[in-house]
């Protein structure tokens, strides 16, 4: 057994009671590395069924900290799906197109098609974390963005969406250590930019936005899990085991065939 963490719709989360390294049940990296291969088959599979029921889609949200494992949590969990049937969209800092629309207008673009599983790397939850954070729009803007990103998450429920919610929690340490890893490895440096030292120097501030996202917007329809991520594999279980859980509750079926097909024999 192994869970994401969960909170009851309109408690405030304390993510400091939250212990980002812990692991629930025996697991080691070793048998949950073995549980991720067998959630990846049972995923690539249902995954299939749902692009030819053309009748669900599944949106995984990922959001936490630089260096968090929004990345490698998508390496890992979208593997061997068909390309057809997924995609994935990394919210940037907006374009000024983006910028001249309502905070929503990208992000409803990029929602998935029935059939489809949708990834986004950050998401409109950027819009009260870092634009919250900077003061990038006056405090009586962001401060109704929480009931709207609400009633636009159940907008897209009804329409026919299942929300998947990660936040990646890790601690301050551990995204220390992450960071020093991306400058002393050549082939990690890329993805170090100089600002990330700025960002870290605001994480209480960040963890305060965190809990205030977390807590507003964990909605019946459209829960939140919290998935202790120090250690990577533990990271990879939850996630992939939330994917697969998921999809087995839809319980996608192949579409009918036509019954004239019955023993028809091609020449
Ligand atoms: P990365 O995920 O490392 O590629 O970085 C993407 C950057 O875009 C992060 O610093 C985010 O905070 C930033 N970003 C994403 N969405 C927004 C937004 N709505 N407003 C401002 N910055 C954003
Ligand atoms: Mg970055």
């Amino acid at each position: 057994m192994c869970r994401s963490i969960t909170f009851a719709p309109g408690k405030k989360v304390k993510l400091a009671d939250i212990d980002p390294a812990g692991v629930q049940g025996d697991w080691t990296k070793e048998t949950a590395a073995e549980r991720v291969k067998e959630n990846s088959l049972v995923t690539q599979g249902l995954a299939d069924i749902l692009y030819a029921e053309n009748r669900h889609a599944v949106l995984l949200v990922l959001q936490g900290m630089d260096t968090s494992g929004k990345d490698g949590a998508i390496r890992t969990v979208m593997s061997g799906i068909n390309p057809q049937s997924c995609q994935v969209t990394s919210f940037k800092v907006p374009s000024s197109e983006e910028l001249d629309h309502d905070f929503l207008w990208r992000i409803h673009h990029a929602t998935p098609r029935r059939g489809n599983i949708g990834v986004f790397n950050r998401s409109h939850y950027e819009d009260v974390l870092v634009v919250r954070v900077h003061n990038l729009v006056p405090e009586k803007e962001w401060k109704s963005r929480y009931q709207r990103i609400n009633e636009f998450e159940e907008l897209l429920v009804d329409g026919g969406v299942t929300f998947i919610k990660c936040f990646l929690h890790i601690s301050k340490d551990e995204q220390r250590k992450r960071l020093q890893a991306r400058i002393d490895d050549p082939l990690k440096r890329w993805k170090f930019a100089v600002g990330d030292i700025d960002e870290r120097k605001l994480w209480p501030k960040y963890q305060q936005a965190y809990e205030d996202a977390l807590s507003k917007c964990n909605t019946e329809l459209a829960p939140w899990h919290i998935v202790p991520s120090d250690r990577k594999w533990y990271r990879n279980l939850v996630v992939s085991e939330l994917l697969r859980k998921t999809l087995e509750k839809l319980n996608p079926k192949v579409p009918a065939a036509d019954p004239k097909l019955d023993g028809l024999v091609i020449e």
